[in-house]
């Protein structure tokens, strides 16, 4: 029996399915971050494949939280380094250096 069509059309209940183990992926990867930073980061993987697999969207919210080369689970300051540099917020990965920019307007709207 073939089970691997890939095409076959999301249900709402898997998306809600797929959204709720996402957060508490990220959840997990937030209270284990500290002493195991190995567990975080394959939270952090498993999220990911989740969501690519059923095409939810992590809230950008979540999404800063994760380094996209190394999948560490970002916290400042353990994890992360953020500067305000010319109106952008600038995250460090200090796993792996990568940096990424974020405009800031959008939260310090008032
Ligand atoms: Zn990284």
């Amino acid at each position: 029996m073939m089970r691997l069509s890939k095409r076959r059309s999301l249900k709402k209940w898997e998306q809600d399915m797929a959204f709720q183990r996402i957060s508490l992926l990220f959840k997990l990867a937030h209270s284990c971050n500290k002493d195991r930073p190995d567990r975080s980061m394959r939270y952090m993987k498993l999220a990911l494949t989740i969501a690519m697999r059923y095409r939810a969207r992590i809230p950008a919210e979540l999404k800063k939280r994760v380094c996209k080369t190394c999948n560490t689970y970002l916290i400042p300051p353990d994890t992360v380094r953020i500067r305000l540099i010319d109106g952008y917020l600038v995250y460090t990965c200090l796993e792996c250096g990568r940096k990424k920019r974020y405009p800031y307007k959008h939260i310090s709207r008032r």
